[in-house]
This record gives structure tokens, sequence and C-alpha cells, in this order.
């Protein structure tokens, strides 16, 4: 059996299928699910020597389960990271993510345009521990610096960002956390380590939902953070009290989604870049954005640091929230949902539905325009996804 360093030099697709646990007495070819919450000791000094850290294995399935840990350990191979944690969602894995490290009196610097719930967190539930941030303007990074204070303990950023899909050069970012020794958290759910791994610039920390295209298929909730040993023992003990742990199960699924990744991302990014380019002059729509087009404001650091463009594209309808909401009703084949990174396309409008709440003021503050449509576009073979957008554009026209 391969062991997880073995695979250590071996190429993306090959790390993502030969990473796997050690196989039981009997043989099996494809891992099993160890559906157990503890794990049995052979004699009391195995007992104690695990509990004191001296010897490694498992103790209990909140703390780690062999499930869990090969999902991790591929994962760590992919994104270059030493060391990870699966969580229970993107959202535990966010939050274990910035509360393993910041004290009441801290502030975080992040980028303005990140996921909803990772806003809320900074905007309404560490404010109670006395945890405060700043928005950094994604489109000015000269300005970031000056936004640091002597408390300024981490810099928090999601490219590309949703759904405006900006892009934030982590090399910029990366120096620049260096140099005033702030921890370096990136999102990377949009890219996934196949178009992107901010730990080469300097990230300290990469968080996960690995709902979206880790798994692919839109049937489980997960989430990971990884990074350096130093970080993930913080991590570690954070979570191993506050109990954000994945069920084994979904561990399981996600560590079998991680075998096709490389395949789907390529597949889920030449159907985008196709639909973004068949639709850039469509008369319907006021603009296009996606990373790898020449007319994307950042199309050259989207170049410089990811592989392929992603599988996200967003447009502006023209005619704001009504004109939006007739293309949502003309829609045919593509799913009305809210989810992202699935093999289904996915059609969404933030003006109508999960940024309603929001003034008008504070949704253009984050680049979500009336018109604003985010596709994630899906396997489906590319003529039929654009066949529905197109006709979905006419009809909502009339
Ligand atoms: C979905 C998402 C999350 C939250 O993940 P869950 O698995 O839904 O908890 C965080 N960040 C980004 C960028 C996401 O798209």
């Amino acid at each position: 059996m391969t062991s997880y360093s073995d695979n250590f030099e071996r190429n993306f697709e090959t790390k993502a299928i030969r990473t796997q646990a050690e196989r039981s007495q009997h043989g099996e070819h494809s891992v099993p699910i160890f559906a157990t919450s503890s794990f049995v000791f052979q004699d009391a000094e195995e007992a104690r020597a695990r509990f004191a850290g001296e010897t490694e294995g498992n103790i209990y399935s909140r703390f780690s389960n062999p499930n869990n840990d090969e999902f991790i350990q591929k994962l760590c191979l992919l994104e270059g990271t030493e060391d990870g944690m699966a969580m229970a969602s993107g959202m535990a894995a966010m939050f274990t993510s910035i509360a393993s490290f910041v004290n009441a009196g801290d502030h975080v610097l992040a980028s303005r345009s990140v996921f909803g719930s990772t806003h809320q967190i900074l905007t309404q539930v560490l404010p109670r521990w006395g945890i405060t941030h700043t928005y950094v303007d994604i489109n000015h990074p000269e300005t970031w610096e000056t936004a640091i204070r002597p408390e300024t303990k981490m810099l928090f950023l999601e490219t590309p960002s949703n759904p405006a899909l900006d892009i934030i050069d982590l090399e910029f970012a990366g120096q620049l956390a260096k140099k005033h020794g702030l921890i370096l958290n990136v999102d990377n759910c949009f890219a996934t380590p196949y178009l992107q791994n901010p730990a080469k610039y300097g990230a300290h920390i990469v968080t996960h939902s690995a709902t979206k295209l880790l798994d692919g298929q839109g049937r489980t909730v997960g989430g990971a953070v990884l990074g350096t040993s130093e970080m993930i023992e913080k991590v570690r003990f954070f979570a191993r009290h506050t109990g954000p742990a994945m069920s084994p199960f979904n561990g399981w699924i996600l560590s079998k989604s991680l075998e096709t990744l490389a395949i789907r991302v390529e597949r889920h990014c030449e159907n985008a870049l196709k639909i973004a380019q068949e639709l850039e002059n469509h008369s319907a729509i006021n603009w296009i954005k996606y990373p790898f087009l020449p007319s994307h404001p950042q199309h050259e650091i989207a170049k410089k640091q990811m592989r392929l463009g992603g599988s996200m594209v967003s447009f502006e309808l023209k005619g704001g929230v009504e004109r939006g909401r007739k293309f949502l009703d003309a829609i045919q084949m593509l799913s009305l949902t809210a989810n992202l990174g699935d093999s289904r396309t996915i059609v969404t409008h933030p003006a109508s539905t999960t940024h309603s709440k929001l003034s008008p003021e504070d949704r253009n503050e984050v680049g979500i325009t009336d018109g604003l449509i985010r596709i994630s576009v899906g396997l489906e073979h590319v003529s039929d996804i654009l066949a529905d957008i197109q006709q979905a554009l006419h009809v909502s026209g009339q």
C-alpha cells in the first residue's frame, strides 16, 4: 500500500487517486467507511500514550477518523500544505480558521466580497467578543497597507470572489502579510486546488467549502482547514474541543470525489469559457465577467495564478431586477438553487434572492447590480446549457 508521503512527488491526478488509507486485513480495494465514534486501545499504556499525544492513532471521531484523514491527506498533497483538518461544513471551516487565532481586541482585515455567512461572522458574531474587522477594496490593493493596525492579526481573502468574480493578486497579498506578520487565510473554494494553490504565495491557512467543487455533485456538506503544521496545531486544539467535526461518511464521499477533481474541473472550465465567449456580445446583457476573458479587469492576475478560469460566469442583464426575475422564470432545464460547483448548471439572481435583504447601495458595494446573473456552469453538454440560457434571454426580453 502506498503511504501518504510516497505520493509527494507525483502529479495532481495521481495524488488524488492513489492516496489511500491503509488496507485492513480484508484487503479491500476501496476504502470502507469507518462508522465508529471511538477506537479501542490494546492496553492501559497505549491509551495513556495516545491521550498524551506521544503516539499517533485515533481516539475518538470528533478528533480524527481514517476517512476524514484520507480526505485531508489528499487535499494537503493537492494544495501543497503540511497539515489540515476536515470540518462539518465550509462555514465550520471559515469560523474555526479565524476563531482559532483571534483574541479579544484583535482585528481582521478582509476583502469586502466574502461569502455571505463569512460576512455575518465578521460583522455580527466576532464583534460580540471584541474582535473587529475592516473591509478592503479588492480593486485598490495599494490602499490595504494603510488599513493595517497594530492589533491586526489576520488577512482573510476570497479569490475569485462571489458573485462578482473579482481576482486578488495572491503574490501581493502574501508579501503584504509577510511584511506585517499577519496570518494570511485564503478561502480557495471557487478555484479548488486544481486551479490555484494559495500556499505557494505564502498563505498560512487555506480554507474550503468541500460542498462545492470538491464534491462536485451537490450531495454533501463539508469543509476543510489546511495550512502549516504550526497553524493546524492550533486549529486542531480548537476544533477538538469545540466539535465542528466532519462525519466519516462525508469524509468517505469527499475522498472519492477528489479522484475526479482534475477531470471535472477541466470540463467545468472549458464549458464556462465557451459560454462566456458566446454571450460576450449578446444584445440582452450589459457586460459579462469571466477571469479568462481578456475583457476581465484582472485578467493578467488570473492568468498568473490560476490554471484555468473557473466554473463561474457572471453577467448583467439589461432591465434590472424585473428582467432578472423573468429570466429565472424562463429557464427550462438549468437549476434554480442556492448551491454552486455541481455537475448540474445552476442559475442565480442575487438581487432578488440571496442578497435581496441588502439595500441597493450595499449590494452595489459588493458588485451585485440589479440585473446580475450568476451561473455555476456544470458538466451537461455545453450546447444544451447555452441553448437554455439563450432562450431565457430571449423570452425575458419580450
Ligand atoms: C459555500 C461557500 C462557503 C460556505 O460553505 P458551506 O459548505 O455551505 O458551509 C464558504 N465560502 C465560499 C466561497 C462558498 O462558496
